[in-house]
């Protein structure tokens, strides 16, 4: 293999991993944001628990009032009753009082159960928060990790690049800028090699006077179906 196919075959190898790099570094933005949505979904709970939490106090506030003024009008309507005269102002009177003290009963009716739905909210509640606490801190161990990860990863591109940068410049320009246009066009794959017989990137079957020369590696062949550089892999004997 001339020097130029050795270079390039090292180039390949180079794309390959990173390739395999990018491909690897574009899972992080799913994984990120499935952790993001558990967390939020699990904040959302308890948000509305508490939300829940807030209407029931100023119920319970309403009903209480209710029952204090209720409670006033049926001392107003007692404290009425020696100064009446008469059968039927008294009867009335009387009325309003069996009346407001009914009312008075059924608000307390209201505030008992609502109590008791604010003692079953407030028996939740600590559950709810240790679970929000759990995920909280299992997202941002996860979180941490990616991040880790991906770093580690982007590093490795990064050392990559670098390696191929290095190697690219013992091309000619105008391989140099071939090879690029080709791997730009075609995910990241200019050269690929030959695989029984055919272009290893778009398995197009070559001719087999092109199989001779690629076997030579004296001469560079360009897959006539997707445009790529085909090299007889170095270390296949056939
Ligand atoms: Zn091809």
């Amino acid at each position: 293999m001339n020097e130029e196919l050795q270079t390039l075959w090292a180039l390949h190898e180079l794309d390959e991993r990173l390739v395999a790099l990018n491909g690897s570094l574009a899972r992080f933005p799913a994984q990120r944001q499935t952790v993001e949505r558990r967390l939020k979904d699990e904040r959302a709970r308890l948000d509305t628990m508490k939300h829940r939490g807030a209407e029931t106090l100023l119920e319970r506030k309403k009903i209480e009032k209710d029952i204090e003024s209720l409670a006033a009008e049926e001392r107003k309507f007692q404290s009425q009753l020696p100064l009446v005269k008469k059968n039927e102002e008294y009867s009335a009177l009387l009325h309003e009082i069996t009346g407001a003290k009914q009312k008075r009963s059924d608000r307390e009716t209201d505030l008992l159960m609502l109590m008791e739905d604010e003692e079953r909210q407030a028996g939740e509640r600590p559950a709810l928060e240790k679970a929000v606490a759990g995920v909280e801190a299992e997202a941002k161990e996860r979180l941490a990790a990616f991040a880790a990860e991906e770093a580690r990863e982007r590093d490795q591109v990064a050392g990559v690049e670098r390696e191929r940068a290095a190697l690219m410049t013992r091309l000619p320009a105008a391989m140099r800028s071939r090879y690029e246009r080709i791997r730009t066009s075609r995910e990241g794959r200019a050269v690929v090699p030959i695989v029984k017989g055919a272009c290893g990137g778009c398995y197009r079957g070559q001719p087999p006077q092109m199989l001779q020369e690629a076997r030579r590696g004296d001469r560079l062949i360009v897959c006539d179906g997707c445009g790529r550089l085909l090299i007889w892999p170095p270390e296949s004997s056939g």
